[in-house]
This record gives C-alpha cells, sequence and structure tokens, in this order.
C-alpha cells in the first residue's frame, strides 16, 4: 500500500462540524488555506440550513440565476427565475417569447397532478389470481393509504385509483401493483413512497408472494403538463425559416441520435425553472426522457407543424412532478424567492410554466439550428466564459470578449495572448 496515498475511510465524518470537515477535506486534497475560505462562503444558502439538506455538506455550488422576460403565458405576463451554468440559455427562451409575444404568447394545460407508487410483488405461481385479489381490496388500499397522509387528503389529495400489472421478466412473473395518488401541491415522492411502503406487508400477505420495491415511478404520465404556441410567419422570418424549423423537427423526432440533442436543449430550459424553484431536476429529466421513448423508439418531446394560415405551430406535452411543498422549495431561500418572482399558486401552474418554458427552449434552439446555426448565438456568451478563464477580471471580461468575437477566434489560446495585449496596451 502506498502509504503517502490519503485514506478516504474516514469514520463518524457526518458527526463533524463543518469547519472540521472542511479541515479534513483540505488535509486529504492539499487544499489551501485560500481554497477553505472559498468552501466556506456559501453565498444566499446559509450553512446552517445547507448542513441539514445533505449529508458530508463542505459548501456551495452556487449557479447563475436568470429571468426569463417577455413571457406571456395563459393571458398572464411572467417573469421566470431560470438556474443555469450554460450560456444562451435564458437568452433563447427570452427571445422565443418575444417572437410569440404579440400573437398571445403560449397556452397551457395539465392532465393532473396524479403521481404513481409501484409495488413489486415476485414468487406467485398464480399472478393472474394474484393480480384479481389485490384489485378486490381496493377499499381497504384507500382507506391505508389516505390514514397516512391526512394533510394531503384534508387538501383535496390522497389515493385516486389502483392499477396491477402482471410483467413477464427475465427473473419469472411480477405482479406490479400501481397506487394512483393525486399529491397536489407535494411532488409527491415521500407521501407515495410511505404509502407503498405501508401497503406491501399486507399484498404479500393476501397474494402468499414476497414484496420487495416500494417506490414512486418518475414516468409520472398521469401528470403531464402542455403548452402550444403559435408564431406568426412574419415574426420568425418568413415560409423558408419555418420549412428549416420543421425539417429539423421532422429529423428529430425520427432519429433517437437526433431526438437525445433536441429533447436536451428542451430540458435545458425546465431543468433551470426546476432548479430556481428548488424542485427535484433528475426528477423531472428521468420522467421526460421516459415520457420521448414511451411509443417504443426515442423521439421528440415536441410538434411542430403548419397552421392554416402558414404560421408555425408548436406544442409540448412531458411529465411535470414539480411542487411547491416538499423537498428544497420551502427550505432554500433562493427557491422560495424563485417561486414568489413567478407568482404561482400551484404546483399546476408552475408546471404549466416549466412546459411553455420547454416549447420556447425548443423553438430557439429549431431556429437558430436551421438558419445561422447555434454557435453565433453561444460564441457571444461562450466568449466571456473563455474570457473569464483565461485570466480576465473587472472591465477587461468586456473588452476581451469583444475581440475574441470580432476575431471569430473564441479559443483560450487566443484569449491568453490577446488580454496579454490588452495589459500591455
Ligand atoms: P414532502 O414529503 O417533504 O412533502 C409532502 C407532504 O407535505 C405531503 O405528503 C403533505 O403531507 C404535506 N403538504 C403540506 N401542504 C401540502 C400541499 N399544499 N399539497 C400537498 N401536500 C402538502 O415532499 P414530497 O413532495 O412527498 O417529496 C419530494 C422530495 O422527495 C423531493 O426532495 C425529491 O427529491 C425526493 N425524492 C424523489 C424520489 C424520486 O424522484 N425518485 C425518490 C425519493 C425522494
Amino acid at each position: 500500500m502506498n502509504t503517502l496515498t490519503p485514506s478516504s475511510r474516514i469514520g463518524g465524518f457526518h458527526k463533524l462540524a463543518v469547519a472540521q470537515r472542511i479541515e479534513r477535506v483540505a488535509q486529504f486534497a492539499g487544499l489551501s488555506a485560500e481554497d477553505q475560505a472559498q468552501l466556506a462562503q456559501t453565498g444566499n444558502l446559509p450553512a446552517e440550513t445547507a448542513d441539514h439538506m445533505i449529508e458530508n455538506f463542505v459548501g456551495t455550488m452556487n449557479i447563475p440565476m436568470g429571468v426569463a422576460t417577455n413571457l406571456r403565458i395563459d393571458g398572464r405576463d411572467r417573469l421566470v427565475p431560470m438556474a443555469t451554468e450554460e450560456s444562451s440559455v435564458v437568452a433563447a427562451v427570452c427571445n422565443a417569447a418575444r417572437q410569440s409575444y404579440d400573437a398571445g404568447g403560449f397556452v397551457t394545460s395539465m392532465s393532473g397532478t396524479q403521481m404513481i407508487a409501484q409495488i413489486q410483488l415476485t414468487g406467485v405461481s398464480d399472478p393472474q389470481h394474484a393480480r384479481v385479489r389485490i384489485l378486490e381490496r381496493l377499499d381497504d388500499i384507500r382507506a391505508m393509504c389516505d390514514a397516512c397522509d391526512p394533510v394531503l387528503v384534508k387538501l383535496g389529495g390522497g389515493f385516486r385509483d389502483l392499477e396491477v400489472r402482471v410483467l413477464d421478466t427475465r427473473g419469472g412473473a411480477m405482479v406490479i401493483t400501481h397506487l394512483i395518488v393525486d399529491t397536489r401541491d407535494a411532488m409527491g415522492a415521500n407521501a407515495v413512497n410511505t404509502m407503498a411502503e405501508k401497503l406491501a406487508p399486507h399484498i404479500a400477505q393476501w397474494t402468499s408472494g414476497t414484496t420487495n420495491l416500494r417506490i414512486l415511478s418518475n414516468l409520472a404520465d398521469r401528470r403531464l403538463a402542455r403548452a402550444r404556441c403559435v408564431w406568426p410567419l412574419d415574426a420568425i422570418g418568413g415560409a423558408a425559416v419555418r420549412d428549416a424549423m420543421l425539417s429539423a423537427y421532422h429529423f428529430a423526432d425520427a432519429d433517437p441520435y437526433r431526438a437525445a440533442t433536441h429533447n436536451k436543449g428542451i430540458m435545458n430550459g425546465v431543468s433551470a425553472v426546476v432548479l430556481a424553484t428548488g424542485n427535484d431536476t433528475r426528477a423531472v429529466e428521468a420522467g421526460a426522457h421516459a415520457y420521448a421513448a414511451r411509443g417504443g423508439r426515442y423521439a421528440s418531446l415536441t410538434a411542430w407543424e403548419t397552421t392554416a394560415r402558414g404560421d408555425l405551430a408548436g406544442t409540448i406535452e412531458l411529465p411535470m412532478a414539480v411542487g411547491l411543498v416538499g423537498g428544497a422549495t420551502k427550505v432554500h431561500p433562493t427557491a422560495r424567492l424563485g417561486l414568489k418572482i413567478l407568482g404561482v399558486s400551484s404546483a399546476e401552474e408552475l408546471a404549466r410554466i416549466i412546459a411553455a418554458v420547454g416549447l420556447a427552449q425548443n423553438f430557439s434552439a429549431l431556429k437558430a439550428l436551421a438558419t445561422t446555426g447555434i454557435q453565433k448565438g453561444h460564441m457571444a456568451l461562450h466568449a466571456q466564459n473563455i474570457a473569464m478563464m483565461a485570466g480576465a477580471v473587472g472591465g477587461e471580461i468586456d473588452r476581451l470578449t469583444q475581440v475574441l468575437v470580432a476575431k471569430g477566434l473564441v479559443r483560450m489560446d487566443v484569449a491568453e495572448a490577446e488580454l496579454a495585449l490588452l495589459r500591455q496596451a
């Protein structure tokens, strides 16, 4: 064993005070006093709060939050907070929204706020009988689930429906119970997981099988957010632009290689709002991608068409499990502020706004790709990052950015050389 290699086997790390944890990390990784001070600066999330949010907390990772302007959604103007490290994401939404604003903006809707919890049952020789036995217990199941969360029931949520599927797997037949629960203004993972865990022993008893997993499904297809918008032909630059955008969409919908990137662009906007409101980005992303593959082939989350008048019509539909309570939504002060800027009063309202942002993001990406290419818009902002990476500070950042963009050479080596020249001048 190399005795110089520090050990990651640190017993009781979680019990240390934050400052002590930082010290231990500093010893391990050879961090300077300056590095440690950087870790200790937690910005707008107090260390005390953060320390209660996750285990082994040592610092925060601040991400810029911007506000998307020009959005008119269901007849109401909104400023939408977006937390993202990627340049051009906020600008893209603002641009798409500006081009649709005068025509009325976005119209949204939602299929409901129901989540699905799954209970896996194995080891039954007669799965069809087991399935029917479980379905017979609907009233018992309803009562047990609702008893788990009286707060939710009081708010009009709670158990809604029961589905039981027999699944043919490599490990033999499995009986999968779906508890369908209206979680109202909560994302609902904890709420439905508690119900699934409570119910599982009863399912095992009723069927003489063995229950294994008890967890929500992120394929929240009973919680679909939808948005539609029409971009007038003259606002987008004419029929050639429209047709090139449609062709780009047809490509994405037919080819998973392209659809992955097409949908990644959509999620640039979606995840940024999800994060800015303290919601679970991974849950929404998993749901979106699973939904995009629901037809058996991974495809586009959006659809684009030409209206009878020749305008460009876009629609989006995707699962949107977000909440106004639970998780970090109420705990993170900036997430609370994000929700305040949005002015939403229900999880449904939030989900619908996020769908509109996803559609706007897709519009801008398609338009850029189908016309000037994505790099033109990206480069101006990317150049700022390169300028900062090259060491530019203060006023130097803008000056160096302008030089890089004018040269059309947004590269580290060029940035370093140009920065040196700027400093000499
Ligand atoms: P939660 O349990 O913290 O809060 C939800 C509870 O708040 C409800 O059960 C209800 O009792 C109460 N409540 C108060 N006001 C409410 C209202 N207006 N509407 C609805 N409920 C209200 O949070 P949660 O939403 O159940 O769980 C979300 C968290 O679970 C997120 O942090 C997520 O990251 C995490 N999580 C996700 C997964 C996953 O996605 N696979 C798995 C486990 C945990």
